[in-house]
């Protein structure tokens, strides 16, 4: 079923910012904010007068600033817990997104930012227990580095689907390059 496939996100700079699907794609291409990159085979999508090739890859024509979209949506924390695979990143113990609470590494009250690299998923024992500390202060490591935890944001959400589309490969890559740097 071709409109339940998904298409891969690029922003102008080729950076991957996650999946569309395929209706919402062809209308990106449609009204020309965004480009096709990568032709899903030669697979199309017929409306009643019109017929569309479906894209595999778009990339936006603008380029566009999600980090703070981002951080001011209510997914953001599904998104943190999603990428720190659902475990509390200080005792390691599984959880849900209902009972997972999202600590900030370097505590709000010293300054520490809202924002994903400085967030994780942690147990509501974990997180009541290092209250206002650092990791350090509190002894309490975490399982990730925080530039690991910024690396897997995106890949958690993109790993599952790129599996099943090697044609993704390539920007996904290079999304890794700017990433480490
Ligand atoms: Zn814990």
């Amino acid at each position: 079923m071709v409109l339940s496939r998904r298409v891969l996100l690029l922003n102008a700079s080729y950076e991957a910012l996650g999946t569309v699907d395929v209706a919402r794609a062809v209308c990106l291409v449609w009204k020309r904010t965004a480009q096709m990159v990568e032709k899903d085979g030669a697979r199309v999508l017929r409306s009643q007068h019109y017929v569309f090739e479906v894209p595999s890859v778009v990339r936006l024509v603008e380029y566009v600033d999600i980090r703070r979209r981002r951080n001011e949506s209510g997914k953001q924390r599904l998104r943190i817990i999603m990428r720190d695979k659902m475990k509390c990143q200080y005792c390691g113990v599984r959880g849900t997104q209902f009972d997972l609470t999202l600590d900030h590494i370097m505590p709000r009250s010293r300054g520490g930012r809202s924002d994903a690299e400085n967030l994780c998923a942690a147990c509501k024992q974990c997180n009541q227990r290092k209250g206002d500390r650092t990791p350090d202060e509190a002894r309490m490591p975490l399982l990730a580095s925080p530039s690991a935890l910024r690396y897997g944001l995106d890949k958690a959400m993109l790993r599952h689907y790129a599996e099943s589309r090697p044609e993704w490969l390539p920007y996904l890559f290079l999304a890794d390059k700017t990433e480490v740097a």
